[in-house]
C-alpha cells in the first residue's frame, strides 16, 4: 500500500508536526514495511487542538441535536462506502486478519448508529406537580403546584486516549456520542495505529462536520499528559492497560475532570462437563486466539471443571494447532502477527516464565510454522497452570492460553472471584444453575454463557469492573449519554 503521511487533524485541516519532536516509525507488523513516521508531539499540538475545540463549542452545542445527527448519518454512509479501504488499512497497520479488521469497522459503525439516536437519548424528564406550595400566604394561593424538569446539556471539550488493539472501533466508543451530545472533542489515538485514526477523523470532515468539532493529535505519553491536565478539557475517556488507566484516572480527576478509564484484563472461561463440546472448543479458540489474543475480552485462562478436562484439553490443543499463523492479508490467515516486536518479546518472555514456573507447555507458539518476521508467535497452550503463577495472574495480551483444571464448580468460580480484574467471565454449560452461579458470583461485569467473547453491542455499556475499569459511567449505552452531559434541574411555580 502507499505511504500515507501521519499528520494531526486540527481545526478541520491536516497539520504537520508542530514541534521539533521525536517520531515513531509506524510499521506493518506482518512485513516490516514502514508506513509512516508519526510525530510524537506534545503540548504545542495539544494546545492548538484544544483551542480549536473550545472555539467550535458555542456553535456546535447550539446546533439542534437533529442537525448534529445528520452529520453522523452522512458519516455512517461514508464509512460504508469506505469499508474496504478502512479494513485494508487495519490489516496493514495493525496486522489483523481480514474478518477481524472488518469486524473492527462494523462494530465502530454500530457506535455511530447508536449516536444517531441522540435526539431520543438526550430527552429530559418532567414531573409535574412534584409538590404543592404552602409557604405563600396570599389568600387562594396556598395550593400552587411546583413542576420539576431535568434537561441534559453538553459539558464542553472532551478528550479521548485510545489503545492500539481496535484502531477504528475504540475511538468510536468516545467521540461520536460526545459530539452527538453537543460537545467538541480531541482524540489522541495510540501512536501504533495513527493512520487508521487519521482516516477515521478525515472521513468525518468529508461527511460535513464543522471545523474544530473533532480534532486529532498524534503522539504518545507527552501528548496524553497535556490533554488530561489541560484546563479547558472537561472530561477524559481512556482505554488502555490497567497501570496507565489508573494513572490517567487519578491525574484527570485530581485536575477536576470527570473520567472514564477502561483498563486491562485476565479473563477466565469455565468449561463444564455438560457443555456442548464443539461450541466450547470453538468459543475458547475464538476468545483466546482471535485478534492474536490482543483483546481486553480475550479468554486467557480456561478452567475445565471435573471430568471436562478429559475431552477439553486434547481437543483444544488440536484446534489451536490447526490455526494458521500468517500475514493478516493472506486468504487463509487464522491469526495475524502481534502489533510490534516489543509485544512479541513480551509474549515470548511470558512463555519462558510459564515454563520456568513448572507449567506444562502443550503447544509452543515459538515453534509454530509461521512467517519469519519479528512480530509472529503462534498459538500457545499451557496445562497444569495453578493460581499464583504468572500465567494465571498477568495480562499477556498475546496468543497464550493457560489451562487450570479445577475439581468443582465452587473451586472454578473462586478463581474468577480472586482476580483483581473484572472485565469478563465465560462459561460453557447446559446447566442454568451453573450459569446463574457464574453470573452472580464471578465478580465480572461482562458474562458470557456459551459465548466466548460477550462484547456488548453499542447500545449497552462496556461494563468492566474492579481493575478493568476506573470511574462510574462506562463507554457506550446510556452510561455514555450521562458521561457526556450534565443535568440541569428546573423547579418552577406560576401564580
Ligand atoms: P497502553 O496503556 O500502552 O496505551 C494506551 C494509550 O495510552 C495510548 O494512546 C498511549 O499512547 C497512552 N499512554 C501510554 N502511557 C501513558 C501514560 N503514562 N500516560 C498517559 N497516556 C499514556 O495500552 P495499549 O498497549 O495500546 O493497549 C492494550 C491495553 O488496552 C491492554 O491492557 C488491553 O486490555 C487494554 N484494553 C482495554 C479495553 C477495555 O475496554 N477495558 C479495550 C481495549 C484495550
Amino acid at each position: 500500500m502507499s505511504v500515507v503521511p501521519a499528520v494531526h487533524v486540527i481545526d478541520g485541516a491536516r497539520v504537520e508536526a508542530m514541534e521539533a519532536s521525536a517520531t515513531l516509525a509506524d510499521v506493518n507488523p506482518a512485513t516490516g514495511e514502514v508506513l509512516a513516521e508519526v510525530p510524537l508531539d506534545g503540548a504545542t499540538a495539544v494546545d492548538a487542538a484544544v483551542k480549536s475545540a473550545v472555539a467550535a463549542f458555542p456553535g456546535w452545542s447550539q446546533t439542534p441535536v437533529g442537525e448534529r445527527c445528520q452529520v453522523l448519518f452522512a458519516y455512517k454512509q461514508m464509512l460504508e462506502d469506505h469499508f474496504d479501504e478502512l479494513a485494508d488499512l487495519i490489516v496493514a497497520e495493525h496486522g489483523k486478519n481480514v474478518p477481524e479488521a472488518r469486524g473492527d469497522v462494523r462494530r465502530g459503525i454500530d457506535c455511530i448508529e447508536f449516536a444517531c439516536g441522540a435526539p431520543s437519548l438526550l430527552m429530559g424528564r418532567t414531573l409535574p406537580r412534584i409538590a404543592v406550595s404552602s409557604s405563600f400566604s396570599r389568600e387562594g394561593d396556598e395550593n400552587i403546584p411546583l413542576d420539576s424538569t431535568m434537561e441534559r446539556l453538553p459539558i464542553g471539550v472532551c478528550a479521548g486516549i485510545t489503545p492500539f488493539n481496535f484502531p477504528i472501533m475504540v475511538p468510536m466508543w468516545m467521540w461520536p456520542m460526545a459530539i452527538a451530545c453537543g460537545n467538541t472533542f480531541v482524540l489522541k489515538p495510540s501512536e501504533k495505529v495513527s493512520l487508521c485514526a487519521v482516516r477515521e477523523v478525515e472521513l468525518a470532515y468529508e461527511a460535513g462536520l464543522p471545523k474544530g468539532v473533532l480534532n486529532l493529535v498524534l503522539g504518545g505519553v507527552e501528548a496524553s499528559t497535556r490533554l488530561i491536565t489541560h484546563p479547558d478539557v472537561k472530561a477524559v475517556s481512556f482505554v488502555g492497560s490497567t497501570p496507565v488507566a489508573k494513572h490517567v484516572y487519578a491525574t484527570a480527576t485530581a485536575a477536576g475532570k470527570r473520567a472514564q478509564c477502561m483498563g486491562g484484563a485476565k479473563n477466565c472461561m469455565l468449561i463444564m462437563p455438560d457443555a456442548n463440546r464443539d461450541a466450547a472448543i470453538d468459543g475458547v479458540i475464538g476468545s483466546s486466539f482471535g485478534n492474536t489474543g490482543q483483546r481486553c475480552l480475550a479468554g486467557s485462562v480456561a478452567i475445565p471443571v471435573g471430568e471436562a478436562a478429559e475431552w477439553f484439553t486434547p481437543a483444544i490443543v488440536e484446534a489451536a494447532k490447526a490455526i494458521k499463523t500468517a500475514a493478516g492479508g493472506d486468504a487463509d490467515c487464522g491469526m495475524g502477527p502481534l502489533i510490534d516486536s516489543a509485544s512479541c518479546s513480551r509474549v515470548v518472555a511470558a512463555i519462558e516464565a510459564g515454563v520456568a514456573e513448572g507449567a506444562d507447555l502443550l503447544l509452543d507458539g515459538r515453534k509454530a510454522s509461521m512467517p519469519s518476521g519479528d512480530c509472529f508467535v503462534g498459538p500457545t497452550v499451557f496445562d497444569g497452570v495453578t493460581p499464583g503463577m504468572s500465567l494465571a495472574e498477568d495480562e499477556i495480551f498475546g496468543p497464550v492460553l493457560s489451562i487450570m483444571p479445577r475439581g468443582t464448580l465452587d473451586d472454578a468460580i473462586e478463581v474468577t472471584r480472586q482476580s483483581p480484574f473484572g472485565n469478563m467471565a465465560v462459561m460453557f454449560t447446559s446447566s442454568g444453575y451453573a450459569a446463574n452461579r457464574l453470573r452472580t458470583e464471578a465478580g465480572a461485569g461482562m458474562i458470557g454463557i456459551n459465548v466466548g467473547v460477550p462484547a456488548p453491542m453499542a447500545v449497552f455499556p462496556f461494563s468492566g469492573w474492579k481493575d478493568s475499569f476506573f470511574g462510574t459511567l462506562h463507554a457506550n449505552g446510556e452510561d455514555s449519554v450521562r458521561f457526556f452531559t450534565e443535568c440541569r434541574i428546573l423547579v418552577s411555580r406560576w401564580f
